[in-house]
This record gives C-alpha cells, sequence and structure tokens, in this order.
C-alpha cells in the first residue's frame, strides 16, 4: 500500500474515534488506538510511526522482536496481543510496554521474572474469554480472573491496567455491545473487589469498533482498517 494511503486510512481511523465518542458523550483523548501492524511491514510501521502513531500490536513474538530490531531508532511502544507461550516471556518482558494476553499464572511469574529493573513495569491486561469460546484463549470465570489479578498486584516488575476482550464475531451492533458491557462490568466489578483502579478496556477492532466506544473501550486494537488486509502466506514471523 503506497504510504499516502496508509496515512489516509489512519487518519480516517482517527476521525471515526473521534466521532464516535462525540455519539457517545465519551472525550476522545480517552480512547488509545493500538494499530495491530501483524503481518505488515517494517516500512508500513515506519511511515505511520513517523506521523505519530506510537502504539502497535504484534501477535507473535518472533515478529515482534525482528520489528523492534528494525525499528530501535523510533519511539514505538509495542504492545503483545497474541497467545503467549510460557517460554517466551522473556523476549516479551524484555521488548513490550504492555501485554494483553496475560491469562494464566505461569504468564505472571515469568513476565515478572523476566522485566529488566532498568525498563518502567510491563503493564499488564488479563484476557477475558467473554463469549466463552473454545477456540479463543482467555479466562472464562470470574473466581480464575480475581487469582490472576492478585497474582499481577503481587509483583512489583508488573503493573495491571484492566482487562481485554476478543468477543464472537457478530454483526449486530446491539449484541456486540452486549459482549463488550459484559466486560465493562466485570472490570468494574474486579476494580471494587480488589480496590485497586483498572482504568483500561482493550476491545473493539476493525469490525466492532463503534460497541466497543459505545461500552467504554479505551484501547482499540485496528489492524485492516489502516494496513488492509493482512497477507498471512509470507511469514513475517518465522513461528
Ligand atoms: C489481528 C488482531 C486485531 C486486529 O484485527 P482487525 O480486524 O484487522 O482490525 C485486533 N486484536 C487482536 C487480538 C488481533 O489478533
Amino acid at each position: 500500500m503506497p504510504s499516502t494511503q496508509l496515512i489516509d486510512n489512519w487518519q480516517s481511523v482517527l476521525r471515526q474515534i473521534t466521532t464516535m465518542a462525540q455519539r457517545y458523550a465519551r472525550n476522545p483523548s480517552d480512547i488509545h488506538l493500538l494499530a495491530v501492524s501483524k503481518f505488515h511491514s517494517i516500512d508500513a510501521i515506519a511511515t505511520l510511526a513517523k506521523a505519530g502513531q506510537v502504539a502497535f500490536g504484534e501477535n507473535y513474538v518472533q515478529e515482534m522482536l525482528y520489528k523492534a530490531t528494525a525499528l530501535t531508532e523510533s519511539t514505538i511502544a509495542w504492545h503483545f496481543i497474541g497467545p503467549l507461550q510460557s517460554n517466551k516471556c522473556k523476549e516479551v518482558a524484555m521488548t513490550a510496554t504492555m501485554i494483553h494476553s496475560v491469562d494464566r499464572l505461569k504468564l505472571v511469574t515469568r513476565l515478572a521474572q523476566y522485566r529488566p529493573t532498568s525498563l518502567p513495569p510491563l503493564k499488564v491486561l488479563l484476557q477475558v474469554n467473554i463469549d466463552d469460546e473454545t477456540s479463543k484463549s482467555g479466562v472464562t470465570d470470574y473466581d480464575t480472573l480475581v487469582t490472576l489479578a492478585q497474582a499481577v498486584l503481587n509483583e512489583e516488575r508488573l503493573q495491571l491496567c484492566g482487562l481485554m476482550t476478543i468477543p464472537a464475531p457478530r454483526t449486530d451492533m446491539n449484541a456486540q455491545r452486549q459482549s463488550f458491557a459484559q466486560l465493562r462490568q466485570m472490570r468494574d466489578q474486579l476494580a471494587q473487589q480488589l480496590d485497586t483502579p483498572l482504568p483500561e478496556l482493550s476491545m473493539g477492532m476493525s469490525a466492532d469498533l463503534e460497541a466497543a466506544i459505545a461500552e467504554g473501550a479505551t484501547i482499540v486494537r485496528i489492524g485492516t482498517a489502516i494496513f488492509g488486509h493482512r497477507n498471512t502466506t509470507h511469514s513475517l514471523h518465522g513461528e
């Protein structure tokens, strides 16, 4: 994709976020755009970073490392949003600003163990499998969520920030809103029970952006609407 088109798409997504925020009486500056760059090129990321995009999301550890190494001079904040194997926690702890996909205790201890003291604590979101789909990772019951949240709060090298979800794909906006509302309510309950602020709700992708903003998303994860369709046949990640 030519870089002018890429920047047009990006600006158009930013405008949509502002418009939708206003539609639901929200402050646009409370909603952050995470540009999901998996399978997209270093050049495309560099173009957007130069234009002012800071946060980029990646799903594969090797691909994130490869890109982070190639783009060291820029001010990019890498967000890891994919399923994580415990033997790859070290790489994520050393590279990412935030991880959205923590869903079990082993990841908590390993990420904390490997987070370098030279970096600020790693920001952590707990992934919730809100529609209870067998195909998806994430916590399905509230008690497990509480246990995980407490484990993160006990780690000095980690900072618990909130929850993330990938709902079952639905086209009807009211149906989309239901899943997002559930995540928000779960967050509210957890924050109250643990007496800790959990400001972030990572929810909403290209196809359900408006529903997520309507229900309180603070981080929206957008790939296709910015970069176009992913060419998943040529691998950038080698996993
Ligand atoms: C790929 C991906 C996205 C981006 O999805 P689009 O439909 O391309 O906007 C968002 N979140 C996660 C967890 C992803 O894996």
